[in-house]
């Protein structure tokens, strides 16, 4: 065969789903124009590192990648968010071949033709080129990320997203819906909907008319999660900021069209603090707005993440941070020590918390979290739930429910799962709980 003479690219994906979107969509390119995807370093005529750099671990973890690709293979591309800040990156490793930014699919695919060229011309005839909608996706076959827009419009201090990729651009809605229906054909079972800011979809080109299916859409979040409910598979909404039109979703999740999940990131309970982070959506009583969720849907799972020890947070701010908590019982929580970030603007605030008050609030906080966490986890046991199996381990299955966003929640392990496979779902009982996961067995 052709292909096996092709040059073999090595891939490094680092970051948040949406940096995963970009690599999915540069692998998907560069397969079609024929290359192969090597497992290691070693074997591979060049290497991309998609890196992050959104926090300073990440770009800690980023710039040792590319320490580790370049000792390996020595042929090195760097892509990604950490990209925008090259000087800084060709200080510490000079010999990388060619440094750009996030979602610069097309520089990185020509830098891979300049670096890793063919010998021969690629010939699409004998030359394996995937499928249109079937991509090169880095997730289990079963589960997909989908990105509706990039970049985003807001100021949140602490956060350099906007510097790096730009203000809120809106993917059509019949393009969504076209990219969405091909990865159901492929195979998904799963989607998840990620954008910086997926409330905002469509603001930047005034919901826009569009077409899917000779259908007209508005480009518009209520109009997406409609016409993603009609396709039969699971549709799980990311990065959503508590808008008032956020309303006008839920009854979809009360009626089972798309998942009854939000993963909302609220980022503190103080409105004090909620101003200085400069958050969207802060002025509005999210206590308020989270207790008309549940009414309109009971079943109704929120995940967040917050941040301890932002700038001038005092005790008082930090309490009311956790009665927040006590009074909204989210489901899932992540909660991080504020970190300075080069470039944002909080770094200039004034009252930088000191570590050891940061670590005793983080320990604070997830003390409070588990609590409420593990409470709701067990209220689950004896229900019934529908999942989808994300892979095996010998009698037992490894599942998740409408609750559990792979790789951020909890899982359902099913005893005697019987020749369940991964991809499939399940009707479970579940027989017991602990901190994050549930332990279930096949329903009669
Ligand atoms: S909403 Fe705030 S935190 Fe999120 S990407 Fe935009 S500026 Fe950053």
């Amino acid at each position: 065969m052709a292909a096996e003479h092709n040059p073999k690219v090595g891939f490094v994906s680092l970051g948040c789903p949406k940096a995963l979107v970009d690599s999915e969509r540069i692998l998907t390119q560069l397969r079609s124009d024929g290359y192969q995807i090597s497992g290691t370093y070693e074997d591979a005529d060049v290497v991309v590192v998609n890196t992050c750099g959104f926090i300073d671990s990440a770009r800690a973890e980023s710039l040792e990648a590319i320490g580790e690709a370049l000792d390996a293979n020595g042929k090195v591309i760097v892509t990604g968010c950490l990209g925008v800040q090259e000087s800084e990156i060709r200080q510490i490793h000079p010999s990388v071949l060619s440094v750009t930014g996030p979602q610069q699919y097309e520089a990185v695919v020509s830098a891979v033709h300049q670096y890793a060229p063919f010998e021969r011309e690629y010939d699409p005839y004998t030359d394996l080129v995937p499928k249109p909608g079937a991509g090169i996706k880095l997730t289990p076959r079963h589960y997909a990320y989908l990105k509706i827009s990039e970049g985003c419009n807001h100021k949140c201090t602490f956060c350099i997203i906007p510097s790096m990729r730009g203000k809120l651009v809106s993917r059509p809605i019949g393009d969504v819906m076209s990219e969405a229906e091909g990865l159901v054909r492929a195979g998904v079972k799963e989607l998840l909907v990620i954008a910086q800011d997926t409330s905002a979809y469509g603001v930047d080109i005034k919901y826009r008319m569009d077409f899917w299916g000779g259908r007209p859409l508005k480009t518009r979040m209520l109009e997406l999660c409609q016409a993603l409910g009609s396709l039969g598979v699971w549709v799980r909404l990311h990065y959503v900021y508590p808008y008032p039109h956020v309303d006008e979703v839920i009854p979809l999740m009360a009626e089972g069209k798309i998942l009854p999940y939000l993963d909302v990131p609220l980022q503190h309970g103080s409105p004090r603090i909620l101003k200085a982070m400069k958050r969207p959506a802060a002025a509005g009583n999210t206590l308020e707005r989270i207790r008309r969720w549940r009414e309109i849907c009971p079943e109704l799972t929120i995940r967040s993440t917050f941040i301890v020890g932002f700038p001038g947070e005092t005790e008082e701010d930090f309490e009311e941070l956790l009665a927040f908590l006590e009074e909204a019982q989210l489901d899932r929580v992540g909660c991080f020590k504020y970190s300075d970030v080069e470039g944002a603007r909080a770094n200039a605030l004034e009252g930088h918390v000191d570590e050891d008050t940061k670590a005793e609030r983080l320990e604070r906080f997830m003390d409070l979290q588990a609590e409420i966490s593990r409470s709701r986890l067990s209220a689950k046991v004896g229900t019934r739930q529908q999942v989808l199996v994300d892979a095996r381990d010998g009698d037992v299955a490894i599942a998740r429910s409408s609750a559990d966003a792979p790789e951020i929640d909890g899982l359902v392990h099913i005893q005697n799962a019987g020749d369940l496979q991964p991809g499939a779902f399940a009707e479970v009982q579940v027989l017991a709980s602990d901190d994050h996961d549930l332990t279930a067995r096949l329903a009669d």
